[in-house]
């Protein structure tokens, strides 16, 4: 690595940083949007449609209409099961593509693997990196090729469900009145769909205009999701708190149109080379022979894994950061192929890179003292990467300003705007980029809790933390799947990956329960302890370490306790789970399963 590089100066350096954002109260910093702060949550896209109450019994019921929702539909339909209900909060299919329709929203992993089911829909993604309408159009895609909208139950929230062990079906309840029952019943609510609020005092007294990114209101800035003009910010100051990945996509567009725009930051993202580009069809038509997207899938997963792969299909952000890592790993001395040489040479490759980002802040930044609040220090692994060409230029427009707020976050609002270190920022507008609750309780985060053989809660169950079979089943909860990548793949670069594999899986034994005339399917006690064995064989880490920078990574930079110790996927990785999970639902046995 180059010699400029003062390693140890740099270590200091990012454990300084990471010192100022520790803070005692870690998740409970965040608001949870009730009472006056519901609105926060109204959906601004679609009206909500009077109907009757449902009570009605269906094969399958699938809680969530996004991508999990979709491809586990659309399997169980290509399985033979007619009747799939989807019950979804948004206004339509999407999940987090209905809801996050900020301008400039677009995937952070080449839409080739991101987008799924794009062979059996036929669609060709526009771009390397398509933009959220289209992703949201896909989503609408699969819904209509697969015929899910006909059982669909939009702007519904589930309350209540309830396993009957006499009829063995659950019996599921929504805030719409419904009262229907189905023979199983999945749950892919995501890790990311409940807005949060910063707890910053005086959050209540803004009486000017504020909403979250994830309901973003097209009606006060003008523009459009593709990307129009925000023409109703000329005139207008504007504060956008938070600088994660979803402020680094809008704060160029709203840098273009408002008068004045004020980015609140507590922790700089890094942010990496984007590149986009449209896709030439040509290129398509002779690489999208058939089976292409599982091949690329599989690529992508090797490569940003570490599994073997000869060639890089995919070529985006996140398989580059995992070859960077490995080829300096290739490239060690014999003598130093130890566990230790290892980490050193990713550290090394690390610092490198990091280095790389801060020096793209200096080559593209005008203002030297913007430039050097814009720059991360930490590891590029310790919060979400972020990649786009634009971003950094936007501090470059004469009314965008960076308030950073070194590392303590924004002090106080007002009635008329926003303070930091006792300044006051007047504004009319603030928009909350602040993200989502991850680190809180599934049950409470899904809005329900389901209650199993006996009555037993989900919460309960998993008082001490998560508890699953292959992230997947749950025992005392019978005909419930659980479709996310936790306990699983936890394949974090690309999501979806994760949900469609789920899906056949769930289809297979859906299928094969129907098949055999079986009405109960439930994962044995000892099974289940068995796979947490497994998990706790490995390294037992949450996504990034304690000693990163804080953030919802590492749950807020606290040691993880009973809760978060099992928030981890297979030890051997993502390719060895997909290959286990596959042998596992073809060789027929669906070992671990009581199947009656
Ligand atoms: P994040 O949770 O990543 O970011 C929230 C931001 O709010 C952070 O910058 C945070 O600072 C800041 N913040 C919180 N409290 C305060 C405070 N009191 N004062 C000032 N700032 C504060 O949310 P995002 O919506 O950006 O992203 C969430 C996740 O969604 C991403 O990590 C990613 O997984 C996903 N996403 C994916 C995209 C894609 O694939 N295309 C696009 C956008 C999002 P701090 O960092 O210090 O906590």
């Amino acid at each position: 690595m180059s010699t400029t590089v003062d390693k140890d100066a740099l270590k200091e350096k990012y454990a300084e940083e990471r010192a100022k954002r520790l803070r005692p109260d870690g998740n409970d910093q965040y608001l949870r949007l009730t009472g006056q702060l519901a609105h926060y949550l109204d959906d601004p896209y679609t009206p909500v449609a009077e109907r009757e109450p449902v009570t009605d019994h269906v094969t399958v019921a699938f809680i969530g209409g996004g991508f999990a929702g979709l491809v586990t539909g659309a399997r169980l339909k290509e399985a033979g099961v007619t009747d799939v209900r989807i019950v979804e909060k948004g206004g339509d299919f999407g999940g987090t593509w209905y809801w996050n329709r900020y301008p400039g929203a677009q995937c952070d992993t080449a839409s080739f693997v991101y987008m799924p089911l794009l062979e059996e829909t036929g669609h060709m993604p526009s771009e390397k990196y398509a933009h959220a309408p289209e992703i949201l159009e896909h989503c609408q895609r699969i819904g209509r090729h697969f015929d899910l909208y006909d059982d669909a139950l939009f702007h519904t929230e589930v309350t209540d469900l309830e396993w009957d062990e006499a009829r063995t079906r659950w019996i599921v309840r929504t805030n719409r009145g419904d009262a229907f029952t189905a023979s199983f019943l999945a749950m892919g609510t995501g890790p990311l769909h409940v807005p949060k609020l910063p707890g910053i005092p005086g959050i209540e007294d803004f009486a000017g205009h504020s909403f979250h990114t994830s309901r973003w209101d097209y009606e006060y800035t003008g523009g459009d999701p593709s990307g129009a003009p925000l023409d109703g910010l000329a005139d207008k100051r504007v504060a956008i708190i938070g600088t994660g990945a979803t402020s680094v996509q809008c704060v160029p567009h709203l840098a273009r149109a408002c008068e004045e725009l004020y980015v609140f930051q507590r922790t700089p993202s890094s942010v990496d080379v984007r590149a986009n580009r449209p896709t030439d069809p040509e290129w398509f038509k002779e690489m999208a022979t058939p089976g292409w997207q599982q091949r690329w899938l599989e690529n992508f997963t090797a490569n940003q894994t570490g599994g073997l792969a000869t060639e890089d299909l995919v070529m985006d952000g996140w398989t580059d950061l995992s070859t960077r890592i490995r080829s300096r790993i290739a490239a060690l001395p014999p003598e130093e192929q130890t566990l230790e040489g290892m980490l050193a040479a990713y550290e090394d490759s690390d610092f490198e890179k990091m280095e790389e980002i801060r020096a793209r802040v200096d080559s593209i930044v005008t203002d030297p003292e913007t430039a050097q609040g814009l720059k991360a220090w930490y590891r590029q692994l310790c919060k979400r990467p972020c990649f786009h060409d634009e971003y950094l230029d936007a501090f470059n427009e004469p009314g965008t300003h960076l308030v950073d707020t070194d590392g303590q976050g924004v002090e106080r609002i007002t009635e008329r705007g926003v303070v930091v270190a006792g300044r006051e920022y007047e504004v009319d507008c603030i928009i909350y980029a602040s993200g989502f609750e991850v680190g809180t309780e599934y049950t409470r985060r899904a809005g329900y809790d389901p209650a199993g053989v006996d009555g037993v809660r989900l919460s309960e169950h998993w008082a001490k933390g998560m508890r699953t079979m292959h992230g997947i089943h749950v025992h005392g909860f019978p005909n419930l799947f659980i479709v996310q990548p936790t306990q699983g793949a936890n394949l974090i670069s690309n999501v979806p990956h994760n949900l469609t594999e789920s899906a056949r899986t769930i289809a297979t034994i859906v299928a094969h329960a129907l098949g055999e005339g079986a009405g109960r399917v439930e994962v044995t006690a000892e099974a289940e302890e068995a796979w947490l064995d497994l998990l706790r064989s490995g390294p037992g880490r949450s996504l990034s370490s304690p000693d990163c920078t804080p953030g919802y990574y590492n749950n807020e930079g606290r040691p993880a306790d009973s809760d978060h110790a099992l928030f981890v996927g297979h030890p051997e990785g993502a390719v060895a789970f997909f290959a286990l999970i596959d042998r596992w639902r073809t060789d027929g046995h669906f070992t671990g399963l009581a199947i009656t």
